[in-house]
Parts: C-alpha cells; sequence; structure tokens
C-alpha cells in the first residue's frame, strides 16, 4: 500500500482532547494505519529534547515525531484503543495497525505505553473516551 492510499483513508479532525486522526473508510482488523515518522534519534537526545511527540522504540531509539509531516502525531492515546503500536524489527521503523475493525467516522486511537502514561498523562488526567 503506498503512502497516497494511507493518507486516503485517515483525516485529521477535531476530537474530545483536541485534534484527532478519524477513519474516513472502514479498516479491517490487522490493517496499516500510518507510518509514525520522525526524526531517528537516541535516548540521550529525547532527554534533552523533551516534547511530547517523542515516541521510544528501545534505548537506542526514539522517533520524535514533533514534524508536522508526521500524521501519526494527531493520533490521541487511549486506554482501550482501537490500532495499536508495531515495531518492525527489521526496519526499525514504528507501523500502526488496526487492532480491531474500525469503521468510517471512528477516532483511531493506540495506547501510548505506561511510562509515557505515568509521566505525560496521569498528572493531567486522561480525556480518552473510556476514562
Ligand atoms: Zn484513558
Amino acid at each position: 500500500m503506498s503512502k497516497k492510499d494511507i493518507a486516503k483513508k485517515i483525516a485529521v479532525k477535531r476530537s474530545s482532547a483536541g485534534l484527532g486522526l478519524f477513519a474516513i473508510q472502514d479498516f479491517k482488523k490487522g490493517e496499516l494505519v500510518i507510518e509514525y515518522t520522525g526524526d531517528r534519534i537516541t535516548d540521550a537526545e529525547a532527554q534533552k529534547r523533551g516534547g511530547k511527540y517523542l515516541f521510544q522504540v528501545n534505548d537506542n531509539l526514539t522517533i520524535d515525531g514533533t514534524k508536522r509531516h508526521n500524521t501519526g502525531r494527531y493520533m490521541n492515546h487511549a486506554c482501550k484503543p482501537n490500532a495499536e503500536a508495531e515495531h518492525d524489527e527489521e526496519t526499525d521503523r514504528i507501523y500502526i495497525r488496526a487492532k480491531k475493525p474500525i469503521k468510517s467516522g471512528e477516532e483511531i486511537t493506540y495506547h501510548y505505553g505506561k511510562d509515557y502514561f505515568k509521566r505525560m498523562i496521569q498528572p493531567v488526567g486522561c480525556k480518552c473516551a473510556s476514562c
């Protein structure tokens, strides 16, 4: 599937938590939603930069998704999400895939991870649908 095909299936819209990423076509379970792109930096560099779009893959790799063309950064956290992040170890890239079938019009969310949740979300309160 090309980037253009993916872009046709999602749109950035207003959600309960500010902007969010929405399906504008149905997704099958396991289908690719989008790649989380950005600067590929070390954990040390990530500590220096800070920010809320840091996606930590492991100790050696964090993806800084701050740049605007990373549409994946608009995806909100949910405690009971309909998508999940997958680390492709061969290419070291992060792909967001549908965890279950997603209907057109639904907001697409994934769990940001326990560490991120504790550090960035819990202190201000989670705004996801199930909380
Ligand atoms: Zn929540």
